[in-house]
């Protein structure tokens, strides 16, 4: 209750900061342009290739970036210190790397929501408002109903454990099934490590027969 509280105020405060840095760069606060990432932070970010730097039961994984400097702040900001804007200048670091690897294919949007209870507690669904940036660029729809996280899952830091941890935390709504049909799922995460939530999702879809899938990430570890 008093977290709910606390989160409460920090996200209304953080509304006011919002307002007034409104033109100011989030990583170094410049106000020369008004961007949220300004040119020279932007400079910063690396994007990775164009290839799948990974293949998974036959499903591509790509990465725009890799996970440091200013898109590892620019994450921070959005998870940990409430910075909601920062989820502009991510989809649009997604949205640059993904021109590069778009098929003319029907796309539609699913990603791992945070567990109810996390984003009671956070105020908000921090992937939810990268997808919702992402799709406002690509006109792609998002499927918010298709894939449910039922369960907690602790961070895990070490790599052998992050696939047992993730096992069973996520479920399949069947009656959203049809509103998918003949599109390309693209599934889209903030950061790979292990690729262990990416991966108990893809095996879930797959035991549905839901095998057009691509995922995509900002970054990787
Ligand atoms: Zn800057």
């Amino acid at each position: 209750m008093f977290l709910n509280i606390k989160n409460k105020i920090i996200n209304i405060l953080n509304l006011f900061l919002d307002l007034i840095y409104n033109k100011k760069c989030l990583i170094c606060s410049c106000a020369k342009t008004d961007e949220l990432l300004c040119k020279n932070c932007a400079k910063d970010i690396h994007y990775l290739s164009n290839y799948a730097h990974k293949i998974f039961n036959n499903i591509p994984f790509y990465s725009a970036t890799l996970y440091e400097g200013n898109i590892k702040k620019l994450i921070h900001k959005l998870k940990f210190n409430h910075r909601k804007q920062a989820a502009i200048p991510l989809a649009q670091i997604l949205f640059k790397y993904f021109k590069n690897i778009k098929q003319e294919k029907d796309y539609i949007i699913i990603y791992p929501s945070s567990y109810f209870l996390k984003s009671a507690q956070r105020g908000y669904d921090h992937m939810y408002l990268i997808v919702k940036e992402f799709s406002k660029l690509t006109n792609f729809e998002i499927n918010k109903k298709l894939i449910k996280k039922i369960k907690y899952t602790k961070p895990q830091y070490k790599a052998k454990n992050r696939h047992k941890n993730i096992k069973n935390s996520f479920k399949i709504n069947e009656k959203e099934i049809k509103n998918i049909k003949n599109k390309t799922i693209l599934l889209i995460d903030d950061i790979t490590t292990s690729g262990a939530t990416l991966e108990e999702i893809i095996n879930l879809l797959l035991k549905y027969n839901i095998n057009e899938i691509i995922c995509l990430t900002i970054a990787k570890t």
